[in-house]
């Protein structure tokens, strides 16, 4: 596992390399149908960038932590893939993205036509401009200001054990009153924890249940 100050002292240096966000870090991109949240079952390309210092410890992405495993690749060069596919849907995902300067990025998809679904922890500042915007807050490393939380689309919070229903209480209250809301089982322990997330839905029906369908249905 590669350490979260490793990955911090890096950073400057990776944001000097990129251009202004000419280039990013890019992990990977494929086409898929989106798995989780209000946007469940929708085809989208997805965009993964690399580089977080959030550390959950049951990241699915964590080989996406070190951005300096991943040579910054040109943005055209990631839409030229994009435009490949029929949905003109992009999900831009990580790793954080809000780690770059995204105004550039989300410029050039716009001027493609695409729709942008970005998805977040929030922990670093924010930039670019988005048509949807699923803020997942982390308690290790919260929300970089209270602006994410004016501009999220989406609140999906992750329930690991019984405490996470007060984090995501307490991230409800920040969010938009229209802001939609959800609670995700952690994958790892579904069997143990989402019996209890139904049960708390049931007595609070402000939320709804996200569950990973993607994983279920063995697509990335
Ligand atoms: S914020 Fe997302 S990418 Fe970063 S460690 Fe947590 S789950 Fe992984």
């Amino acid at each position: 596992m590669v350490s979260n100050s490793l990955i911090l002292a890096d950073r400057d240096n990776i944001k000097e390399k990129l251009k202004g966000g000419l280039l990013l870090p890019l992990v990977e991109s494929f086409y898929t149908i989106q798995g989780e949240g209000k946007n469940m079952g929708k085809p989208a390309f997805f965009i993964r960038l690399g580089g977080c210092d959030v550390g959950c410890s049951w990241c699915d992405s964590k080989e996406s932590w070190n951005a300096n495993l991943f040579p910054p690749v040109a943005v055209e060069d990631i839409i030229q893939e994009a435009i490949k596919y029929k949905a003109k849907s992009i999900v831009l995902t990580g790793g954080e993205p809000l780690n770059y300067p995204l105004d550039i990025f989300c410029n050039l998809l716009k001027k493609n036509n695409f729709e942008i679904f970005l998805e977040t922890s929030g922990s670093h500042e924010f930039s670019g401009h988005f048509d949807w915007i699923c803020l997942s807050p982390k308690k290790n490393k919260k929300p970089f200001s209270n602006l994410i939380y004016n501009l999220a689309d989406e609140l999906k919070v992750i329930i690991e054990n019984e405490d996470d229903f007060l984090w995501a209480e307490a991230n409800r209250d920040k969010v938009k009153r229209d802001c939609y809301l959800f609670l995700q089982p952690e994958w790892s322990r579904r069997d143990i924890i989402l019996p209890k997330i139904i049960d708390y839905i049931k007595e609070n029906p402000v939320w709804s249940l996200s569950l990973q369908a993607h994983k279920y249905i063995n697509i990335p």
